[in-house]
């Protein structure tokens, strides 16, 4: 048990209906001070065997149930949520650092939109028949069994219930590995999934480090579905370990997302939407953290980003005014100062930022954007996952595509114009999971959500999460005689 910001925590597993403790802790700090905030059961072998035999116990009452029954108890965990909303914001925040004011007013009111979306479009699913010389054929989604669901600490509850929801509204059990540098908030959500009536063993939580319990977990083969969300690496590991089971994997993975700016766009409206590329302190797998710029209007533009990046108000996230937190860890901030540092020492021109806050001390890091940065930089090809953006400009439509899609990953594009025409011809050669015209991080959970190339496998959200988590099924049956 701990305290975090008044709010008991179990860090023991959720496994089976029980609190399992194990023999080992690690110690979870928080990124506003980097002091401990908890001691949290570290999990191994043991018990992700122990969680994958609780979820495919359950799994055969679980898949039985009517699909009503199961949206009733996915809307009352959304209830659950609501409820405890507050707790969850302060939990979050100590955790992972990120702003009181996102989780109060976004992330955590989304946590509970996740359970109700799919809860609601659990009762919508459905396939007309259709015949074929007088044959039905009727499509179902079967449920799939046991659910491994791993994700990070950038958003934690809110990833890791865009995954729980559709797996449990399709009838599976699940067994969830939250990241250990935020693993507070699932914790809860187990309390508050019993709480709202869900069966034991239908939802599992396991604590620990990633190579000691999720590597287990997902080379389990009664294992049926593993989503991912996470980093490149961690991924290619993880669909190894799936092979030789040929388990199937949604893998929602990093990005190097760009931003568009032609020289027709609302250049108001584009620094905007630059300036909320450092949200989460840039720890967004979506954030455009490439600035393509038309040349003709760079300076301009340029000027109008500087000008909303030296309002920023960098703090502790607890505090409402608070427009940037920590880095969640020593060591992410040690990698992201990395990046800089090198970007700097080959030659990039630092216009805002460019290293810690000192003023702040901590895991407090400056936002920070570069210009003339030469061609073939690490800074324009890897993930950085912090407050970093480049700015690059391109003089033709033809390049400015060219630039934006020269990247191994294919996450996310935005696009600034005012010109409908170019936004659609543009918008049509980008290689993305999503695009935004004048507009960033709209989201609407029946959209398909997922990243090309190395950004992701597969995509999720609407009928895709349930084509994902179901087995789905053909039944094909001859006319009945007269
Ligand atoms: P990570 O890959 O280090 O860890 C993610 C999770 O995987 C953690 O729970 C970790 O414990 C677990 N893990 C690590 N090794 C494992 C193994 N061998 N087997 C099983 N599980 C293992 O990623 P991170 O640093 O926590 O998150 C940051 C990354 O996530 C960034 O690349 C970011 O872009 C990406 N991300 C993507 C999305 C998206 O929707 N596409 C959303 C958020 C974050």
């Amino acid at each position: 048990m701990a305290k975090v910001a008044g709010v008991t925590v179990d860090t023991d597993h959720w496994i089976g209906g029980e609190r399992v403790g194990s023999a080992a802790a690690f110690t979870d700090l928080s990124p506003i001070d980097e002091r401990p905030v908890a001691e949290v059961a570290r999990g191994g072998a043991a018990e992700a065997e122990a969680a994958v035999t609780a979820a495919a116990r359950a799994f055969p009452a679980w898949s039985r149930t009517s699909r009503e029954e199961r949206a009733r108890i996915l809307h009352a965990i959304a209830d659950g949520v609501d409820k405890r909303l507050e707790e969850l914001a302060q939990v979050e925040t100590a955790d992972n650092g990120a702003l009181i004011r996102s989780h109060r007013r976004g992330v955590m009111p989304r946590v509970a939109h996740n359970f109700r979306f799919f809860a609601d479009w659990l009762l919508r699913l459905g396939h007309e028949d259709f015949e074929t010389r007088g044959h039905r054929n009727h499509v179902s989604w079967d449920p799939a069994g046991v659910c491994a669901l791993i994700t990070p600490w950038n958003a934690p509850l809110m990833l890791a219930t865009w995954k729980v929801a559709p797996a449990l509204a399709a009838g599976n059990t699940v067994v969830l590995k939250p990241a250990e540098w935020s693993p507070l908030t699932a914790s809860l959500l187990a309390d508050i999934a019993a709480e709202a009536g869900l069966p034991d063993g239908v939802l599992n939580v396991v604590q620990g480090y990633g190579e000691e319990v999720g590597a287990p977990l997902v080379a389990h083969p009664d294992v049926r579905r593993i989503s991912f969300t996470g980093s490149v690496p961690t991924a290619r590991s993880i669909a190894a370990a799936a092979a030789p089971n040929l388990t199937p994997l949604s893998l929602e993975l990093g990005g190097k997302s760009p931003l568009l700016v032609f020289a027709d766009a609302d250049l108001d409206l584009a620094a905007d939407l630059a300036v909320e590329q450092y949200d989460n302190a840039g720890q967004v797998c979506l954030a455009a953290t490439r600035l393509l710029v038309d040349a003709s209007v760079a300076a301009e533009f340029t000027e109008r980003l500087l000008d909303r990046v030296g309002r920023l108000v960098q703090g502790d996230p607890r505090d409402e005014a608070t427009d940037i937190g920590p880095q969640i860890h020593r060591r992410h901030f040690e990698r992201v100062d990395g990046f800089v540092r090198r970007a700097a020492a080959a030659g990039a021109r630092t216009l805002a930022g460019g290293g810690p806050n000192t003023d702040l001390g901590g895991l407090y890091y400056r936002p920070t954007l570069f210009t003339d940065v030469p061609e073939g930089a690490e800074i324009l090809a890897e993930e950085v996952f912090g407050p970093v953006l480049t700015l690059q400009t391109f003089t033709t439509e033809e390049q400015a595509v060219a630039m934006a899609n020269a990247t191994r990953y294919g996450l996310a594009a935005t696009v600034a114009t005012g010109d409908p025409e170019r936004a659609a011809r543009v918008s049509g050669r980008l290689v993305a999971g999503t695009v935004w015209v004048n507009c960033f991080f709209v989201r609407d959970l029946r959209a398909p959500f997922g990243g090309s190339r190395e950004s992701g496998v597969g995509r999720e959200g609407g009928d895709w999460s349930f084509d994902f988590y179901c087995d789905l099924k053909n039944t094909v049956t001859a006319p009945w005689e007269k």
